[in-house]
């Protein structure tokens, strides 16, 4: 199994921050992850998967290894059944589907995540999230099962699955797409990135949006409102394109990051009295 010690942080989260973790593993099949979990298990040592780390800021604090499923890349397509390996891009899956016709992923075509990350969070934009479309998933349980949950089991709502609550690995999503025209998806896809262009910085390391919108208000604008675009704290800064995105604008490192988003929450909550939830996961 490839192994990588030393891991520099910049290449594995879309941050790029600055710092560097014990090692990351690159386990090849099921077989490969299950006996790595149980010695990591039985030697004590902590253990976190990571997807695209599009919404991880990850500390040099963190003294446990990272596990990456990129060799999970398995696609297989049937009519309008997509069966797709956990570590395989969502936007290069939005494009593929789209060239064999099939609808229903256009709006995951401008997430940089990985199918296993977007299923954990349910990602969604355009008013469409995975829930819409998957059908199943497979799983490795804590117990070393490997077992196939359908599309209830999987508890999928507003940026939360069962992933986050059981300590459940995606192996596997399956999912069910409808008939599509490529040309129309395409364009859709173009129009999704460009509004994205024109709205968000896309152009500085971030991990999209910071925090969760409020029931009937926009954290963004909350934000705005309360003054802080273009606060900083070391190289990390609230973006002046976008509030409620926070911009790698040097060499930030995790803990720049969570200091400016306490700042952030605690500056919103003294002047309006809203409590703003971050939705990115910190690892320390
Ligand atoms: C520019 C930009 C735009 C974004 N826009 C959006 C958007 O429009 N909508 C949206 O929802 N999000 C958006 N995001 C956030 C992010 O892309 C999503 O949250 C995404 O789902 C994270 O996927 P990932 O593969 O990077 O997961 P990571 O960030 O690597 O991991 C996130 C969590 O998933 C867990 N995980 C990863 N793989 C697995 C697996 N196989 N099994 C179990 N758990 C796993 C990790 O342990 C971690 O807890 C954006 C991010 C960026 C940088």
């Amino acid at each position: 199994m490839e192994i990588i010690n030393n891991v520099n942080l910049k290449k594995y989260t879309t941050y790029k921050l600055e710092g560097v973790v014990k090692k990351i593993y690159f386990p090849e099949d099921v077989l490969e992850l299950k006996k790595l979990i149980l010695k990591l298990k039985k030697d004590n040592i902590k253990y976190k998967i990571i997807g695209n780390g599009s919404n991880m800021i990850i500390s040099s604090k963190y003294d446990g290894v990272l596990i990456k499923l990129s060799k999970f890349d398995k696609l297989n397509i049937e009519g309008n059944i997509v069966t797709v390996g956990s570590g395989y891009s969502l936007p290069k899956l939005a494009l593929k589907c789209a060239r064999e016709n099939l609808s229903g992923l256009e709006f995951a075509y401008s997430i940089p995540a990985t199918v296993g990350g977007a299923i954990y969070q349910n990602a969604g934009a355009y008013q469409s999230s995975l829930d819409k479309v998957i059908k199943s998933a497979t799983i490795l349980t804590d117990n070393g099962e490997v077992i196939t949950l359908n599309k209830d089991a999987l508890n999928l709502k507003y940026r939360e699955s069962i992933f986050k609550h059981k300590n459940y690995i995606c192996l596997e999503v399956t999912f069910e797409l409808s008939k599509g025209v490529y040309e129309d998806s395409l364009k859709q896809m173009q129009e999704n990135l460009k509004s994205r262009k024109d709205s968000q910085p896309i152009d500085y390391p971030s991990a999209g949006s910071v925090f969760r919108n409020p029931r009937g208000y926009s954290a963004g604008k909350l934000i705005e409102e309360a003054g802080l675009k273009g606060l900083r704290v070391g190289d990390a800064m609230v973006s002046y394109k976008h509030a409620n995105f926070i911009v790698n604008v040097g060499r930030a490192r995790a803990e720049d990051i969570l200091k400016l988003i306490k700042i952030v929450q605690s500056e919103v909550a003294l002047k309006t009295g809203i409590k703003l939830e971050c939705e990115q996961e910190y690892l320390e």
